[in-house]
């Protein structure tokens, strides 16, 4: 089997409300890159990256001439020829190369005629658990805005009762600490014999991280998770709060993971398909993890179902996955993929068994949503349609006033 081709495509697909975070919002839509990886035997495989755009996409084909010929089985080979580790400091590609990584598994498994996760080892467990992952966001077309601790609660309990979460993540960063510590505690309180965990994007100060893990620490917490920035940042949180610290931000790679063994920072950390170049670079990194006893979660940054296929078959394979997967996946009205959105039963979504990452595209949705992001374009992540001139600092001195009802222009 050798590559042949290599197609990209930007597609912009709508979620329920425009989502709020400690950088700025998601305006309303995720916008992602679906990639095609076209072999000589006439299968095609699937990968996928976040944001998208005329110059994804003309990264992506910059890579045809290069890749052409190239066996999807060569794996390592793959690594060097898209991301040689002493090549990434003129051309970090590690996210194109996860995409290409996903989409080679793809052929891999429809080839053998057999499932992802049977390709990385075997799957431990046949679905995945998720967090409910709760945002603060503005109101749009039906959905209601999520500001106050009332808001949230209700908005927690329609999701526990639509797809069965017993795990709530409060994505925060966006009030001022004190205020978000008052609706983390009214989730405590409305959901007992739940587990809660709290991400502020890494916003907060130390003192204020300090203060934030004090006061919950009495509670059902899975963990904290980046309070504040950089390994020193969580290292001085860890030292003086008992709740367990999980980082997505800085570990993200093997050098960081091991310096992260050698001084800990973060007990937890989670792996992201793309972030980390990859399904099979997570599997790795779960081994260190496990060898060391860091504990191990999944990342979401915003998927739709070919992304989500490669965390489920990642999931299936880990033995210390013991935390809840994170995804955005429940606040999409759509997916691009044939069948619509994959469903949650009891919490959980069931590991795809077809051949390869064991999903397809629904032609007709990515034609729908190409065109919408022809009609919207991209947005800037790190801005907040709410508070126009405003942008992010670190550590955050300016939070949204919680008091007021910030209208969303977007
Ligand atoms: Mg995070």
């Amino acid at each position: 089997m050798k590559i042949v081709d290599i197609r990209a495509t930007t597609v912009a697909v709508p979620l329920q409300a425009p989502l709020r975070h400690s950088n700025g919002a998601h305006w309303g839509r995720f916008v992602r890159t679906l990639i095609e990886v076209e072999a000589d035997n006439g299968l095609i495989g699937l990968g996928e990256m976040g944001g998208g755009g005329e110059s994804a996409e003309a990264a992506f084909r910059a890579l045809v001439p290069n890749l052409k010929d190239h066996d999807p089985f060569q794996l390592e080979a793959l690594r060097f020829k898209i991301a040689n580790p002493t090549a990434s400091l003129y051309n970090n590609r590690t996210q194109l190369l996860a995409a290409v990584e996903f989409a080679c598994i793809d052929l891999i498994g429809q080839q053998l005629g057999v499932p992802a996760h049977d390709l990385l080892g075997g799957r431990v467990r046949d679905a995945v658990p998720f967090a409910s992952y709760l945002f603060f966001r503005y109101a749009a077309d039906g959905h209601a805005e999520i500001r106050t601790p009332d808001q949230l609660v209700a908005h927690t309990r329609e999701l526990k009762q639509a797809h069965g979460f017993t795990v709530h993540k409060l994505k925060g960063g966006v009030f001022p600490p004190d205020y978000e510590l008052e609706c983390y505690r009214a989730l405590a309180a409305a959901f007992p014999g739940d587990r809660l965990r709290y991400d502020p994007n890494a916003v907060l100060s130390v003192a204020e991280g300090l203060r934030f893990g004090r006061a919950i620490e009495h509670l059902d917490n899975d963990y904290l998770e980046d309070p504040v920035w950089g390994l020193e940042g969580l290292r001085a949180v860890r030292e003086r709060v008992s709740v367990p610290l999980a980082t997505n931000t800085v570990v993200v790679n093997f050098e960081q993971l091991a310096a992260n063994v050698l001084r800990r920072a973060a007990d937890v950390v989670l792996l992201d398909t793309t972030f980390w170049g990859g399904i099979r670079a997570c599997v790795k990194a779960a081994a260190v993890c496990e060898t060391f006893q860091l504990g191990v979660a999944v990342h979401s940054s915003g998927e739709l179902g070919v992304q989500l296929a490669t965390m489920l078959h990642l999931g299936a394979v880990l033995p210390n996955l013991t935390y809840a997967a994170d995804a955005h996946y429940h606040q999409l009205r759509d997916d691009v993929i044939e069948g619509g959105r994959l469903p949650y039963l009891d919490g959980a979504i069931a590991v795809p068994s077809g051949p390869g990452l064991g999903v397809k595209l629904d032609r007709d949705k990515v034609a729908r949503y190409a065109e919408l992001y022809r009609e919207l374009g991209g947005y800037p992540y790190d801005r907040d349609p709410g508070r126009p001139g405003w942008y992010a600092q670190v550590p955050n001195e300016r939070f949204a006033d919680p008091s007021i009802i910030d209208r969303y222009v977007g």
